[in-house]
């Protein structure tokens, strides 16, 4: 079935393009967390980023620094840029097609994105060795 972003990739609902080719489209976002904010869509209807298989990878990361740069460029307030997927409803995630949001960043503008929780005063190290440990055995 086709999600909102399959009808915006296909122009059955528009959108503010700023960047299309064989493989990926990317479109400001609607809610502009920032101005510039631009939405960064892989062509290919995956869900999410535990579906990626390695081509497909390539095709679409290899396009985020491009086009980091491109919205970067567009505007010289612009003096950093937060890149960031959310993948599953509990992480954020509210349209099943996989993108990634290109979040410009300027002087105080109180964006205040999660990742910033610092919890290093719970460092211990058993239970670090332990998360890493668990981790590192799935590959
Ligand atoms: P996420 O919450 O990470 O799944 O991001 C989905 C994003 O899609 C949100 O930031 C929405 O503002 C954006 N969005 C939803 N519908 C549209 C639309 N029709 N055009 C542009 N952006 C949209």
């Amino acid at each position: 079935m086709e999600d909102i972003f399959d009808k915006i990739i296909h122009g059955e609902i528009p959108s503010y393009k700023v960047y299309d080719d064989e493989d990926v489209f990317a479109f400001l976002d609607i809610s502009q967390a920032t101005p510039g904010h631009t939405l960064v869509v892989p062509k290919a209807d995956v869900k999410d980023i535990f579906a990626y298989d390695d081509e497909l990878a390539k095709k679409i990361l290899t396009k985020l620094p491009i086009i980091a740069r491109a919205v970067k460029a567009s505007n010289p307030k612009i003096i950093g840029i937060n890149i960031l997927s959310n993948n599953g409803v509990a992480a954020g995630q509210s349209v099943p097609h996989s993108h990634w949001h290109i979040i410009p960043r300027y002087e105080n503008d109180g964006l205040d994105l999660p990742g910033a929780v610092d919890h290093s005063n719970q460092y211990d190290e058993k239970r670090y060795k332990a998360i890493a440990k668990s981790i590192s055995e799935q590959f």
